[in-house]
């Protein structure tokens, strides 16, 4: 059970061992600047689950939810690998374009659609939020 994935460049890899604890596409207005317009879409490990090889570079902003989120990133290719929340340490929110595919992850739920262009579409089948969602639950005592 699990992932491999990697930067474009391929300077940074990952191996992750757990499912995700939630999957989410985020339409906040900074997930629209690192995404080239679009929204990230996001798979929330336990942070202790993500293990990376390679040099990462990091940016630390305020974000919409106002808690401070650290963006980490391969410094050569500038692709995002994973964003962590100060609210949730214990959380890895690996961005699905750095896991190796085929996988079975997709988004479960549409976030920050406030903020989002108007031309955005939303799948309708998936669980909506106009800003922030609820946090998700803490990881089972029995991982890790
Ligand atoms: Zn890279
Ligand atoms: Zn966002």
């Amino acid at each position: 059970m699990g992932y491999t994935g990697r930067c474009a460049c391929g300077a940074v890899t990952l191996q992750i061992t757990a499912k995700p604890i939630a999957t989410r596409q985020c339409w906040c207005r900074q997930c629209q600047s690192i995404a080239a317009g679009g929204p990230t879409n996001n798979a929330m490990f336990p942070a202790d689950a993500v293990h990376i090889d390679g040099t990462l570079g990091a940016a630390t902003w305020t974000a919409a939810s106002g808690n401070t989120l650290t963006f980490h990133f391969c410094p050569a290719c500038g692709t995002q690998v994973y964003a962590q929340s100060s609210a949730r340490p214990h959380i890895k929110t690996t961005r699905l374009g750095v896991i190796d595919q085929p996988h079975d992850l997709a988004p479960q739920a549409v976030i920050w659609t406030d903020e989002a262009p108007a031309w955005a579409v939303f799948d309708p089948a998936l669980e909506r939020f106009d800003r922030q969602p609820p946090a998700p639950p803490p990881p089972p005592a029995s991982q890790g």
